[in-house]
Order: C-alpha cells, then sequence, then structure tokens
C-alpha cells in the first residue's frame, strides 16, 4: 500500500543542529485493518548521532524534514478543502478525521483501543447528514462508534 500521511515530531525541528540529532520522524505506509476499519501502522525513524558530525548531511535532512513536513501540508488543506462526490468518506480522508478526533467517539467519548476491546470500531459520520444536505467533506466529517454486531 502507498505512503499516505507522513508524520513529523516537529519540536526538535526548528530548534539548533544540535537538536536535529534527536529528531523522530513517525509516518505510516500501510494499514492495519480491524474489523471493517483500517489504522495506521506507525512507524519511527530516531535520527541517530551519525549525523552530528556531518554538517552537510544535516542541512540535507533539515531541508528533506521541511520538504516533507511541506508535503504533509499541501496533501492536507487540499483533502481538507474538496467536497467528495461519494457518500461514503474515502479512505484518507476517513483516517485524518479519526486523527484529528484522537481516534475516539464523538458521541460516548471512548478511544478505539477500548472500543475495540468491546467489539465495536470506529466509522467516520457526516454531521450533518446527507439527506438534509451535508456535504462529504473534512469539516463535516465526524468520528463516531458502530458496533461489529449491527
Ligand atoms: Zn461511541
Amino acid at each position: 500500500m502507498k505512503t499516505y500521511l507522513k508524520k513529523i515530531n516537529r519540536e526538535n525541528i526548528d530548534n539548533s543542529e544540535d537538536q536535529l540529532t534527536k529528531v523522530e520522524v513517525k509516518y505510516f505506509d500501510n494499514f492495519t485493518k480491524d474489523g471493517p476499519s483500517y489504522y495506521p501502522e506507525y512507524k519511527i525513524i530516531k535520527v541517530s548521532n551519525f549525523f552530528a558530525d556531518n554538517v552537510k548531511e544535516k542541512s540535507e535532512l533539515k531541508e528533506k524534514l521541511e520538504l516533507e513536513r511541506i508535503k504533509e501540508l499541501d496533501d492536507f488543506l487540499i483533502m481538507r478543502n474538496k467536497v467528495y462526490a461519494s457518500r461514503t468518506f474515502p479512505q484518507k480522508l476517513k483516517i485524518m478525521i479519526f486523527e484529528r478526533d484522537d481516534y475516539t467517539c464523538q458521541m460516548c467519548g471512548k478511544h478505539k483501543d477500548l472500543l475495540i476491546k468491546e467489539g465495536a470500531h470506529l466509522e467516520a459520520d457526516h454531521i450533518v447528514e446527507v439527506v438534509d444536505g451535508g456535504l462529504t467533506t473534512y469539516d463535516n466529517g465526524q468520528t463516531l462508534c458502530i458496533s461489529r454486531l449491527e
């Protein structure tokens, strides 16, 4: 499966060159299927001290991280502003909505880890229903839990 969003731990990026040796790059390029829903499998790359003595590599890395950050932001803004023709939320948009809502049901407040234990899962749902003119967009999406038994 293709790489979707790339998440970067930004805390250290803007700091001094020394801080760059501690940067963690968090990303996902795969999904785990749990019931009918997919969740991103995160991987973390730690940038080691290997770079500490090499200024050129450090600046290249910094540039790369910035590019990834900009790319991530671009993708996010495009998807955020798009109105989708389908009634169902595309997988990538779902992930963005889940991420925004911290993988927590907006009705009962339960986190996905607890919901999975209870045999439920998360879904993206329209805040304003389609029949009432609600659109399939990032802003009109919310994270809700749905029982697998339904
Ligand atoms: Zn719920």
